[in-house]
């Protein structure tokens, strides 16, 4: 199986380059963006967490800690005194951080019904569930995020899947085939406890309705491929077909300019379009 240093480095490029998306389709505001990137990358080291006393556990639930503490602040810092806030913001850290984690591995085995596709099901509602009610969040952002943690939760099987065939072991490992599963045959018991949570967390999700009309829209997808080269050089500068544009030699065909470039600055023709 892949690290918690790998998990990490290929979950922040995949939700980066979904984020990337995301900004260009202009759909949710920015400081949603944030919250959403990050729950994609919670997702790809999500399945590890029942590593027991392993960093990826122990940071995850710190990391779990952390954020519902800070949402518990938010939600109540209006009604109640500094002194209360402070010890609701305690309490909700100690009791995800210590009293979670240890109750937690005292009921999951490694590698077991967390590796699969249907905790990833789970895990994704259960995002949209915490974003729409926890953190009020609209429901398409919520089943956004739920959407970035489910691909960073698949990122991760994939992940492992494809490091259980490591050249370097030479051989193939015999966690082959366990990262990437619908549930696990092993454990009947806990993967039917993974299907009625998931049952259960479906049942309470927020409507599904924008999302996947933003998703199937057709501006949606004609404008991130109308956005996805440059129309004209690469970062104002780069020419698409010969490379490096040297300002002043190739200066002939100035029709075309940027902007960028406070030089030309005398006929931008931006001034005189915005004042008719
Ligand atoms: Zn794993």
């Amino acid at each position: 199986m892949a690290n918690f240093t790998t998990h990490i480095a290929v979950g922040t490029v995949v939700s980066g380059a979904l984020a990337t998306l995301t900004l260009a389709a202009d759909v949710i505001a920015p400081e949603n963006l944030i919250a959403v990137t990050m729950a994609g990358v919670l997702g790809s080291v999500l399945p590890d967490i029942d590593l027991k006393d392993s960093r990826p556990s122990k940071a995850m639930f710190s990391g779990l800690g952390i954020f519902f503490s800070f949402a518990v602040l938010f939600s109540f810092a209006t009604k109640f005194s500094i002194a209360e806030l402070w010890i609701l913001w305690l309490g909700t850290l100690v009791l995800f951080r210590y009293g979670l984690h240890t109750a937690f591995h005292h009921l999951a085995i490694h590698r077991g019904i967390w590796h699969s596709i249907l905790a990833a099901v789970f895990s994704a509602g259960a995002t949209a569930v915490v974003f729409y009610y926890v953190l009020g969040r609209h429901e398409g952002v919520a089943w956004l995020a739920g959407a970035f943690l489910f691909l960073g939760f698949i990122t991760h099987l994939i992940l492992d899947e494809l490091y259980s065939v490591d050249v370097m072991d030479t051989r193939v490992k015999a966690s082959f085939g366990t990262a990437l599963k619908l549930f696990d045959r092993r454990y009947p018991y806990a993967s039917l406890g993974m299907l009625a949570a998931t049952v259960a967390v479906l049942s309470i999700t927020p409507p599904t309705k924008t999302f996947t009309v933003g998703l199937s829209s057709r501006n949606l997808w004609a404008g991130l491929n109308e956005r996805l080269l440059p129309q004209d050089k690469w970062f104002g500068i780069l020419d698409r077909n010969s490379g490096l544009a040297k300002v002043g030699t190739t200066a002939a065909p100035s029709s075309v300019t940027t902007g960028s470039i406070p030089e030309n600055g005398s006929k931008a023709p931006a001034a005189p379009a915005t004042a008719p």
